[in-house]
């Protein structure tokens, strides 16, 4: 694979991938590919789930619920079942299933709502409605103020994010795949219709039949003429709470993950290695450098998140703020990921654009991406590149729309 010498093959003839990012998507991406019989090596330039790629936080939220955006209830019901069973085969707990609520202040909210509904059954998915008095009879923490729809989403939970990027790649490695620190060259040098080798940032060649960029927020850098317009990196902050002492009426015994679209999107997580009640704001923050960006908590983020806490967790309103993270979302336009070849090299494979809500899929999309490269085949036409051609008529459609 590399001019460093062999690495630990997979089968004889194996077609050698190198794949760039042990994030959600390039952890298992190669961990796929591995399985199927790649000779895998796994590149990062910081460590799978650091604290600077969109897939180091404790938590992330996994859902099925995405109103008419159906694709994406069939990949997360998808990637609901390749998590269990890799829970079941790894004999490790990564996702926890407490549940989903989402709060709804508005009128128009109900077309989502019967849309995701009708989605989630499709796949024998509950997505139960909430008269208001069922609501706080059963999850008396929360005020219902201004909420107009309360669903209730059994199978949904959080996932251990950082912790299951790590595990990922302790599996690849088992499987006989090879994890390396190392980063390639920003830009990517494309010449031809096939690439042979991509510099890392030491100047060392790494040659493969085949490569994965899975780069996260890194991607507009590496190929700035591809995606250097269509990938907005944006600042988004993230705050954990102080609970009382020995009250577990905010832990994940008794609290679902909710998502509360009253005046905004805002969510929430209990559980996070006992680090507090997870709150943030989905609001697209401001153009934010995945590198060297300052990760302090703003003043005024942490005053509408406290303004929050105290109107919808009552029992918070004086609660101290005892940690914050500062994390990237990488969007694409549309919010719909990028799988898809380089255009100009049918042998380099781009993965991102998760969008803030990419985290859950990374075992579909392993899966997905390992099948092309495998296999052959075109990537579904909601993921390739070329959608960018043209801006759709009346623009582009939200992740919430
Ligand atoms: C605050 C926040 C909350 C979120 N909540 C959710 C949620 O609840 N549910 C959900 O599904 N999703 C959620 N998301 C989105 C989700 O986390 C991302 O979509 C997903 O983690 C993206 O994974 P990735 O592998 O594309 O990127 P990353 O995790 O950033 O991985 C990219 C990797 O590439 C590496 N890399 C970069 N440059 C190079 C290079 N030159 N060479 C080698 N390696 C390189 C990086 O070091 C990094 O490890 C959230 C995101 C944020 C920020």
């Amino acid at each position: 694979m590399t001019t460093e010498g062999p690495i630990r093959s997979a089968g004889r003839n194996a077609l050698r991938v190198a794949v760039f990012g042990a994030g959600a998507f390039g952890g298992w991406t190669a961990y796929a590919l591995a399985r199927g019989g790649a000779r895998v090596t796994l590149f990062d330039a910081w460590g799978p789930g650091h604290a600077r790629a969109s897939s180091g936080g404790e938590t992330r939220v996994i859902r099925a619920t995405y109103g008419s955006h159906s694709v994406y209830t069939a990949m997360a019901a998808r990637a609901l079942d390749l998590w269990r069973a890799h829970e079941a085969r790894w004999q490790r707990r990564l996702i926890r299933h407490i549940g989903a609520l989402w709060m709804f202040g508005s009128p128009g909210d109900a077309r989502f709502v019967a849309a995701s509904g009708e989605a989630l059954a499709a796949h024998g998915l509950a997505l139960d409605r909430l008269t208001s008095s069922e609501a706080a009879r059963r999850f008396p923490q929360v005020s219902f103020d201004g909420i107009l729809e309360i669903l209730f989403e059994p199978q949904a939970g959080y996932l251990l994010a950082r912790r299951a990027c790590e595990h990922v790649v302790e599996c690849l490695m088992a499987e006989g795949g090879e994890y390396r620190l190392g980063a390639a060259e920003s830009p990517v040098r494309v010449e031809g219709s096939s690439v042979r080798a991509v510099r890392l940032v030491t100047g060392e060649m790494v040659e493969a039949d085949c490569f994965v960029f899975a780069c996260g927020p890194w991607l507009g850098s590496l190929f700035p003429e591809t995606l250097g317009n269509l990938l907005s990196v944006t600042r988004q902050e993230v705050f954990y709470f102080g609970t009382p002492a020995g009250d577990d009426r905010f832990t994940d015994e008794r609290m679902p993950v909710w998502i509360d679209f009253r005046d905004r999107v805002m969510y929430g997580v209990p559980g996070n290695a006992h680090r507090g009640f997870k709150i943030a704001d989905d609001t697209t923050g401001p153009i934010f450098d995945p590198t060297s960006g300052d990760r302090d908590a703003s003043a005024a983020g942490i005053a509408a998140a406290r303004a929050f806490v105290a109107d919808r967790f009552p029992a918070l309103s004086n609660a101290p703020l005892v940690g914050s993270e500062v994390c990237q979302y990488e969007s694409t336009p549309d919010s719909n990921y990028i799988i898809d070849r380089h255009p100009e090299a049918a042998n380099l494979w781009i993965a991102g654009g998760g969008s803030g809500h990419g985290y859950k899929m990374g075992p579909a999309i392993g899966e997905m991406i390992s099948s092309l490269v495998l296999d052959g085949g075109q990537p579904p036409p909601l993921f390739a590149l070329e959608r960018f051609a043209a801006p759709p008529v009346g623009g582009w459609k939200q992740k919430w729309s």
